[in-house]
């Protein structure tokens, strides 16, 4: 068994989703008491989420080059950014390691591609939703037809992420809220519904509406314990 980098705490919300999915996974493929080989490198959130609300990308990815530094130098194998959103900075924290990336959008694309979806909505901060580097990733390498929500809806989304689920806030009425766009994407043609934010598992959940649900920690935390049981560079 291969050991897993996480560099996480963005949020630390949804890294603790992470840790319980790969060592579950693990524990599942192996039985017994096996779990996880596990490196965790867990960030301050504020300073980064400072950097990005001002733009200054150079800055969070000099934060996180070093992120992806510790987790390489605590003996990890691979490496998983445990956000969408700072998938951004791929090229860059990528490039500070020699630890190979596996990249969230990626994953989540080749299960999207294997379950036959060719229209997916697309729910993240507005970074992810509008932006290349996840949008168009998905449309570009993989021949998806990415749908995202209208402007305003998209500040909800966003707004909801960073006000409340950052903070391991869950309310009924933002459930409510992202319940209705989830069912708004399916009605204009989406086949599922893409999780492109690592908190919004805990907010919503599969049982909770008939549009097919992708939830990017799992199928992230899954792609690793995959590539960790595989022989081999993976
Ligand atoms: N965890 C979130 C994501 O998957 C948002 C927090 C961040 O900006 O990193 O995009």
């Amino acid at each position: 068994m291969k050991t897993i980098g996480l560099l996480g705490g963005m949020s630390w919300q949804s890294t603790v989703g992470y840790y319980r999915a790969i060592n579950t996974g693990v524990e599942q493929a192996l039985g017994g008491l096996h779990s996880a080989q596990v490196v965790l490198y867990s960030v301050d959130f504020a300073p980064l989420e400072a950097r990005m609300r001002a733009g200054d990308w150079q800055g969070a990815a000099g934060i996180l080059q070093d992120a992806a530094r510790r987790v390489a130098s605590g003996g990890a194998d691979c490496l998983l950014i445990c956000t969408n959103t700072m998938h951004k900075l791929a090229p860059e924290i990528a490039a500070a390691v020699d630890i190979p990336l596996i990249h969230i959008a990626d994953a989540t694309a080749e299960v999207l591609i294997r379950d036959g979806v060719e229209r997916v909505g697309l729910l993240g901060t507005a970074f992810t939703m509008e932006e290349e580097f996840y949008r168009g990733r998905l449309g570009e390498r993989f021949g998806l037809d990415v749908m995202v929500p209208d402007e305003a809806d998209r500040n909800r989304v966003h707004d909801i992420i960073f006000n409340e689920l950052c903070r391991g806030v869950i309310r009924p009425e933002s459930r409510k809220m992202y319940l209705r766009i989830v069912a708004d994407l399916g009605a204009a043609g989406a086949q599922a519904v893409i999780l492109g934010c690592t908190e919004i598992g805990l907010l919503i959940r599969q049982a909770d509406t008939p549009v097919p649900l992708y939830d990017t920690t799992a199928i992230h935390a899954a792609a690793a314990v995959a590539w960790a049981l595989t022989d081999g560079e993976g």
